[in-house]
């Protein structure tokens, strides 16, 4: 059925017609209905498929799915953008012992390039 549909009402017994009518519940639109125009009886309730609860979730669902990958994603950026941003040279490790002709490191006690990137890198204290 659908408005301007004539039907003999049900309720009022006359030979009438639909109207659609929207129903409210405050300010939140619920639905829309077919009336009787005589007597206002409603003879159809109308459904609106985007307004469906199924698909909702399924929206929520994907958002759901999509938030959780970039999570992950974001949970191992910090790490990564770590290593690339500050560099743990040798030079500025405390384990190294600076000399004339060579560099070398108290930890490992081998010689070691300034430039190289330790595992170990502990910063030097500042004097
Ligand atoms: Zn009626």
């Amino acid at each position: 059925m659908k408005p301007g549909d004539s039907l003999h009402c049900p309720h009022c017994g006359r030979n009438t017609f639909l109207k659609k009518e929207t129903v409210m519940n405050g300010w939140v639109r619920k639905g829309e209905v077919l009336k009787c125009v005589s007597c206002g009886a409603v003879i159809e309730e109308l459904h609106e498929e985007k307004d469906a609860p199924r698909t909702f979730s399924a929206e929520q669902d994907a958002a759901a799915k999509l938030k959780s990958l970039l999570g992950a994603e974001f949970e191992r950026k910090p790490e990564i953008r770590a290593d690339a941003d500050e560099k743990k040279f040798c030079r500025d490790c405390a384990h190294l012992i600076a000399h004339p002709f060579l560099t070398r490191c108290m930890k490992f006690s081998r010689d070691v390039n300034p430039m190289d990137d330790c595992p170990s890198f502990t910063p030097k204290k500042e004097k």
